[in-house]
């Protein structure tokens, strides 16, 4: 069997926000990111879940060094990327591409669509307008749209198509890495699911790493190998998707989980709804940062955090005193 090596490796990686409460005397901040580490696999899937606030978008700014870390470090193919200067991040930025949640923000509305999707061409490579314009056409084909399109603005394209632009100009100059911000929460269901085949098609096709961000669980089911489940800046369970589905062990996994839909009618899943909002990340709760809303709350969760640790089975990693 051939093993693939790691791409990506994140050790233990960590980001504070200073928040302006406009009082001199209180300095306060949000502890982002804490303490995540994980790897992904050349051509694998890593896909990162849980409630807005958890800290999975800011771990997706920090693998692609839009925000540096605090603390901790971040290896892409081999290089080690977490303290690395702006001149050499160039060269590393042309292996980690974004596609985002919205792709009309981030497409520039008075920019025809050709020079949209060419922007990185023209900033990473000296080629020519002509080669720039052939490519763009190609790519444009690839993802499931036509040459001619490149004559039109943004907003001519309805949501699915822009976020199909939005993954041509992050594939354009062929990266290793694609870090999906919650890539299809702003589009309708059937058209979610277009996009993520279309995602999967081309994984394999350019053979593409992806760490993928979302907050739904049944969107991440179909494309993921993997599986972090944040909360609060920290992962509290990862492992193979397999398992996760199966066998969930932290209790904030299962509650996730019971809301994900079963295909078969017959089927029953106990649906766990859990009490209060998250916590503020700015006054976190002692001990396991779920105990306040966790239905097997026990006193040493109080006090005491969980280190995430190896389950019984292999690669399956959770934060639980249970
Ligand atoms: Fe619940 Fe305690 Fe496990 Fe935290 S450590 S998830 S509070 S049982």
């Amino acid at each position: 069997m051939v093993m693939s090596k790691s791409l990506v490796v994140v050790d233990g990686i960590k980001k504070t926000f200073p928040i302006d409460s406009g009082l001199l005397s209180s300095k306060k901040s949000v502890k982002a990111v804490n303490h995540v580490s994980f790897d992904i696999k050349e051509g694998e899937t890593f896909s990162l879940v849980g409630e807005s606030g958890c800290g999975k978008s800011t771990t997706g700014r920090l693998v692609t060094r839009l925000l540096m870390p605090d603390e901790g470090k971040i290896w892409i193919n081999g290089e080690e990327i977490s303290k690395m200067n702006e001149t050499k991040l160039r060269e590393v930025r042309k292996q980690v591409q974004m596609v985002f949640q919205d792709p009309y923000a981030s497409l520039n509305p008075r920019m025809k669509i050709r020079d949209v999707v060419a922007e990185p061409l023209l900033i990473h490579t000296k080629l020519s307008a002509q080669e720039r314009d052939r490519i763009v056409a190609e790519m444009l084909e690839v993802v499931g749209l036509s040459s001619y399109h490149a004559e039109k603005f943004a907003h001519e394209f309805s949501g699915g198509q822009r976020q199909r632009i939005g993954i041509a100009r992050a594939l354009i100059l062929k990266p290793k890495l694609i870090v999906a911000d919650e890539p299809v929460s702003a589009l309708d269901v059937s058209i979610q699911s277009q996009i993520l085949n279309l995602l999967k098609d081309l994984q394999e096709e350019f053979h593409l790493t992806y760490l993928f961000i979302s907050h739904d669980l049944s969107v991440v089911e179909h494309i993921s190998d993997k599986i972090g489940v944040m909360y609060l800046g920290s992962l509290v369970e990862s492992g193979p998707k397999e398992m996760i589905f199966a066998n969930p062990r932290h209790p904030y996994t299962k509650a996730l989980l019971s809301s994900v839909p079963i295909p078969d009618p017959r089927a029953k899943r106990e649906r766990i709804i859990l009490q209060g909002d998250v916590p503020s990340p700015v006054n976190p709760p002692s001990g396991c940062l779920f105990h306040t809303r966790c239905p097997f709350v026990m006193d040493i969760c109080k006090s005491t955090p969980p280190a995430l640790r190896e389950a019984a089975d292999r690669d399956h990693f959770v934060a639980c005193h249970l």
